[in-house]
């Protein structure tokens, strides 16, 4: 998978390919999809929610680059693979993730606990207001799809952080990486994906999703 449908398409950050072999993709499906775990694809985790295509997954965190002693936040922690991923990359740090429903939170921690992972901590809850209390990050990763960048994460990434996530409208985004400079916050494009939405009634209106 790494080889076939990451590396091959232009993702180069060796930590990542080799944080990405060695996780077991189909620890985090449902026993019917685990056939599926290495198809180049994203895959339904149960309440409407997907777990990302392998290479948006490795995108994502290759865009976001974090060191190994990075405070990284993640919004959406859906099955729980990418902040999975994360965990081993910031193996001196901790990622900190929030996922809105109670029923994906409890499968994600389960397979946190068998994968021995305690470098995570989780939160059930609205992502969009980010962790103040955890704040401030050297990396943020929305994994749902926001029409403009929540303010309260933009407030909570550290100076000389980094924030992606995919901005747009519910039939196509585009992933945006932010990053903190002294002269300010610069913004890149890394190109085009199609996420679940975030909700959030505190960020957005419901009209903003047009
Ligand atoms: N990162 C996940 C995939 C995320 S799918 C993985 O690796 O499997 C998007 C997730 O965001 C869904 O689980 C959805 O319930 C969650 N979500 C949507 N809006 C949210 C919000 N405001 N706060 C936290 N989680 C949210």
């Amino acid at each position: 998978m790494v080889a076939a449908q990451i590396a091959s398409r232009g993702i180069k950050n060796r930590r990542v390919l080799a944080v990405m072999a060695g996780m077991p993709r189909e620890w985090f499906l449902p026993p019917h999809l685990q056939r599926e775990a290495y198809d180049d694809a994203p895959l339904p985790i149960g309440s409407g929610q997907a777990i990302s295509q392998p290479y948006i997954v490795a995108l994502m965190t290759a865009s976001l680059a974090p060191g190994r002693r990075d405070r990284v936040l993640e919004i959406g922690t859906g099955s729980g693979y990418q902040a999975a991923i994360l965990a081993r990359l910031v193996t001196g740090g901790r990622v900190y993730t929030i996922e809105r429903r109670p029923d994906l939170l409890v499968e994600a921690e389960e397979r946190f606990r068998r994968l021995s992972l305690t470098n995570i901590e989780t939160r059930m809850g609205d992502g969009a207001v980010g962790w103040p209390d955890a704040a401030p990050f050297d990396g943020i990763l929305v994994t749902a799809a926001a029409p403009r960048a929540p303010a309260a994460l933009l407030e909570q990434l550290a100076p000389g952080g980094r924030m992606v996530i995919p901005i747009g409208d519910l039939g196509a985004q585009e992933l945006v990486i932010y990053q903190s400079t002294v002269s300010g916050l610069e913004e890149r494009s890394a190109g085009s994906v199609r996420f679940v939405p975030l909700i959030s009634r505190f960020a957005f209106a419901e009209r903003e999703w047009g």
